[in-house]
């Protein structure tokens, strides 16, 4: 093999194939000045690109219809028609006349357009940002002659490992499932947006490679083991063997992991966990009800959004939320509100505020748009009606909004009741625990919701101050730092007090070490992804409820996140046998 590249273990499975390099980015251009006799050729030149740019979109636009449907399709009419818009045409055939390169002009524009919308009050037309960079690129591309590197611009059956710098949600859910195999990145940790959907898709991934696009020209053969984190490239074929023994070999662990799915939850001394999945898209809910799981403890409904260039109707969500109620038949599902914002973003919606994720996102934007909050809750409280629905506010900091939420709730349901159509009124409505404020002041809450989940992603970033998704301060991104522990305990004692639910549905339930800590923190809710529930079914039968406790005591004590881990780990250890699993998706110790 010609070398390695470490990154973070985004999503299980080894895959072995050819690079697909993806250069989303604005190329760089020169500025040329050309002479008066050649001003209309350029303009010809113009218009030939914008052609050829339409004509791509149109067969990309077919394709995704045939394959994923007309709403994810519709993303790209947005495109279409702002190659079609005759001002922006004007405005680089007047670059043009005064002596600009086709490719110049059409820089300068784009940019002025760009900076003008990401500035704009409205917010549907800075959501508009993200769309016209893909035009900027795809005019550029070809105005340059630049290779043509379109995400979802593969034949089938590829089997191709993308390698890229960042990929935003939007351009995730546009991925050809039959011709991309598996995902690598420069950018990104395991608790980024892109990793998440990567491990809901069963898309095997590396994130946070750091040089990956830079020491790739594509087309290299690689193994990328999103286990372990690595993408090894230019393999022997002696490698490739082995690779792919390690692969046989992973998956009769996992069949033997599944054998789990249909046994209890019980620690040795007979403490009961209930165990629920995550579930990001709705298409996952049929094969997440087989992962042994006792409902859905997360439903991340903004998924149904990104990628998108409408937001799905009443009607729409209605029938995503009525499938996951429907495949746990009688199970509770807990639905997230829109959690939009951040690095989930509708259509093309690059981040246009200087700090997103302390910015307009989640809980905050919904009360700002009752008129689309009103449709999500219309269509949760009717779904309701064909099982155990539960509902569940993002990023809540202050009793005000669930108040708010509340009332809006309550206006949905008269304007069923006032429509006649069948819905239900006694929904359970719980926030998640997923700021330092909500941590600390959450007895202010007890009284006003039903239950908590306590989102560790987001509690581990606000509490640490160090963002989830950067790859360079993935090992500071340290769940078992005794601030983040302090919060988890107190919310747990808040809410045995309070007399309601408290659950953990972050990614630190899903890692074997941490599920350990979180059950001797009194936590007796978990809610993981569907790979992770018989793994954590094997920690919680594995130990005793007493053992759990002690250990977490110890975590509690301990000064540093390291000492934390040293504590749970030699307990952990003493009662199951060590094994490198226990370990996996822990930042490195420092
Ligand atoms: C969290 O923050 O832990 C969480 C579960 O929500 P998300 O990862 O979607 O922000
Ligand atoms: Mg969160």
């Amino acid at each position: 093999m010609d070398r390695q590249i470490r990154g973070i273990p985004a999503s299980p499975g080894i895959v072995v194939g050819h690079v697909h390099l993806l250069r989303w980015e604005v190329p760089d251009v020169r500025h040329r000045i050309i002479s008066d006799e050649h001003i209309n050729e350029e303009i010809t030149r113009f218009h030939a690109a914008l052609e050829r740019a339409k004509e791509r979109l149109r067969l990309l636009r077919a394709r995704v219809e045939a394959a994923a449907g007309p709403e994810e399709a519709a993303i790209f009419d947005v495109q279409l028609s702002i190659m079609d818009d005759m001002e922006l045409t004007r405005g680089v055939e007047e670059l043009i006349h005064q002596n600009l390169g086709a490719e110049k002009a059409f820089d300068l524009v784009m940019l002025e357009w760009r900076t003008r919308f990401a500035r704009h009050a409205a917010a549907m037309l800075r959501e508009r940002v993200g769309d016209l960079t893909d035009v900027h690129i795809r005019v550029l591309s070809i105005l340059l002659g630049l290779p043509d590197h379109d995400p979802v611009d593969l034949p089938a059956g590829a089997r191709a490992i993308l390698v890229t710098h960042d990929l935003t949600p939007s351009l995730t859910v546009q991925l050809d499932r039959a011709a991309i195999a598996a995902i690598a990145t420069d950018a990104g940790t395991r608790t980024s947006h892109v990793a998440i959907l990567a491990r809901s898709l069963g898309l095997p991934a590396v994130v946070g490679l750091r040089t990956a696009t830079s020491e790739l020209t594509g087309g290299e053969r690689v193994v990328l083991d999103g286990g372990t984190g690595m993408l090894a490239i230019n393999p022997t074929d002696e490698e490739i063997t082995a690779y792919h023994r390690r692969q046989r070999e992973e998956e009769l662990a996992e069949a033997s992991l599944a054998e789990l799915a249909m046994v209890e939850a019980i620690t040795l001394d007979g403490v009961r966990i209930t165990l629920r999945v995550n579930v990001d898209i709705p298409e996952e809910a049929e094969a997440a009800t087989r992962s042994g799981a006792e409902g859905v403890g997360l439903m991340r409904t903004e998924f149904l959004v990104v990628g998108r260039a409408a937001m799905p109707d009443e009607e729409e969500q209605y029938r995503a939320y009525r499938r996951v109620v429907e495949a746990f038949a009688g199970k509770p599902v807990i639905i997230r509100t829109f959690d939009i914002g951040g690095d989930k973003l509708p259509v093309g919606g690059y981040p246009s505020e200087p700090n997103p994720f302390l910015g307009w996102r989640a809980i905050r934007m919904c009360l700002d748009r009752p008129d689309l909050f009103r449709v999500q809750l219309r269509a949760l409280l009717r779904a309701a009606v064909h099982g155990d629905l539960r509902i569940m506010l993002p990023l809540v900091v202050t009793l005000d909004e669930v108040h708010a939420a509340r009332r809006l709730l309550a206006d949905a349901a008269e304007e069923l009741q006032a429509r006649g159509v069948a819905h239900r009124t006694d929904v359970p409505l719980g926030v998640m625990i997923e700021t330092p404020a909500a941590a600390v002041a959450s007895d202010t809450f007890t009284r006003d919701v039903d239950f908590f989940s306590i989102g560790t992603n987001d509690l581990v970033q606000y509490t640490l101050a160090v963002d989830r998704g950067n790859a360079n301060l993935a090992d500071r991104f340290t769940p078992l730092h005794p601030a983040v522990l302090k919060l988890i305990s107190r919310t747990v004692e808040v809410a045995e007090a309070g007399g309601i639910d408290v659950a953990v549905c972050g990614e630190m339930a899903s890692q074997p070490l941490m599920a350990f800590a979180l059950l001797g923190l009194g936590v007796r809710q978990l809610s993981v992804a569907p790979r992770s529930v018989p793994l954590v079914k094997r920690i919680v039968r594995g130990v005793t409820f007493a053992h759990a406790k002690e250990a977490a005591a110890a975590a509690l004590r301990a000064r540093t996140a390291e000492q934390a881990r040293q504590e749970l780990a030699s307990r952990l250890g003493a009662a199951i046998g060590d094994a490198p699993y226990l370990y996996d998706g822990l930042p490195a110790a420092r």
